[in-house]
């Protein structure tokens, strides 16, 4: 399996200190996607310009980067039609174009894992499987998470919940907690925000539910300009109310700090001009008392 980091010492993604794997590949698209290198399931290269030192390597290797070397800044420009070969980042002495995902074996990632026990028995933390989309990879992290389960370690999973269902059921005698996202209840917005209709996603938490309710942790990030209003706050508000014994729900505030990720990998960001969003602010105050309004609990 591909993973893109491999994040050790997290308080922010399940309880206690936790290490995080992000595994490459994702059934959405999100527009405010903070980890757009995630998306893609295969190994590509990201083209960090200021590391450049305009050695012209990576023009001698690549036909395509030698037809559109830009030859004003003396840097490549290795995104127009770039066939995905990775061969310009292996003579790249710099660093300047990086090989985005490492290939893992199930024993490698353990072993990556592992290494982290103390401090999960001293925090009452432990793993948690992210992305993209965790869920995808399930035959590879299966043996991973019957070797962590074996040592009782605890490990949550974070999801948007788009995959099929049997591949939440394979997973449920491992897991501790799901960290599920829930981005807005109207299915065309979620087409326009994240690419894909949310029904099979719904239909996921529905069943998830009714079968390890207590281990579900609603995640909802707030994003100025597709749910940041009462309305589609209140619809998910709305929808939790059926669902009374989750965990908790918690707000994740919109941050820009994945925006020089889309610069280096040449993505449009629809989301330049937009800064973070504070946790404290009056308008995440007004959607917390709207949950709260609604008997949801809130974090
Ligand atoms: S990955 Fe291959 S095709 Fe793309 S820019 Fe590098 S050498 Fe050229
Ligand atoms: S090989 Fe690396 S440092 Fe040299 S020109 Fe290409 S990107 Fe820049």
């Amino acid at each position: 399996m591909l993973i893109t980091n491999i994040q050790r010492f997290s308080l922010h993604d399940g309880e206690g200190i936790r290490t995080v794997a992000f595994l490459k590949g994702c059934t959405l698209k999100c527009r405010w996607c903070h980890n757009p290198e995630t998306i893609n399931k295969n190994r590509q290269i990201i083209f960090h310009k200021s590391k450049c030192i305009s050695c012209m390597m990576c023009r001698k290797t690549c036909e395509r980067i030698n037809k559109k070397f830009n030859i004003l800044n003396n840097i490549p420009d290795i995104c127009e039609n770039c066939a995905n070969c990775l061969k310009c980042a292996e003579v790249c002495p710099s660093g300047a174009i990086e090989i985005i995902g490492r290939e893992y074996s199930s024993e490698d990632l353990y072993d990556a894992l592992i290494r982290d026990r103390e401090f999960y028995a001293e925090s009452g933390g432990g793993v948690t499987f992210s992305g993209g989309e965790p869920l995808l990879r399930t035959s590879e992290l299966i043996p991973v998470m019957k070797k962590l389960s074996e040592e009782k370690i605890s490990i949550d999973i974070e999801t948007a919940g788009n995959v099929r269902w049997g591949n939440f059921e394979i997973v449920l005698p491992y897991i501790d907690k799901f960290l599920f996202d829930i981005k807005c209840i109207d299915e065309n917005l979620h087409k326009y925000g994240a690419g894909s209709l949310n029904k099979q996603i719904l239909e996921n938490f529905n069943k998830l539910y009714n079968t390890s309710r207590n281990s579900l942790i609603v995640r909802i990030p707030v994003i100025p300009g597709f749910n940041a209003d009462e309305k589609n706050i209140e619809d998910i508000a709305l929808f939790l109310k059926d669902y009374p014994q989750i965990k908790y729900a918690e707000f994740m505030p919109f941050h820009a700090t994945a925006s020089h990720k889309y610069e280096d990998m040449n993505l449009k960001n629809d989301f330049e001009d937009y800064k973070n969003m504070d946790a404290n602010s009056e308008l995440i105050k007004r959607f917390r008392e709207l949950f709260k309004a609604h008997n949801i609990n809130i974090k």
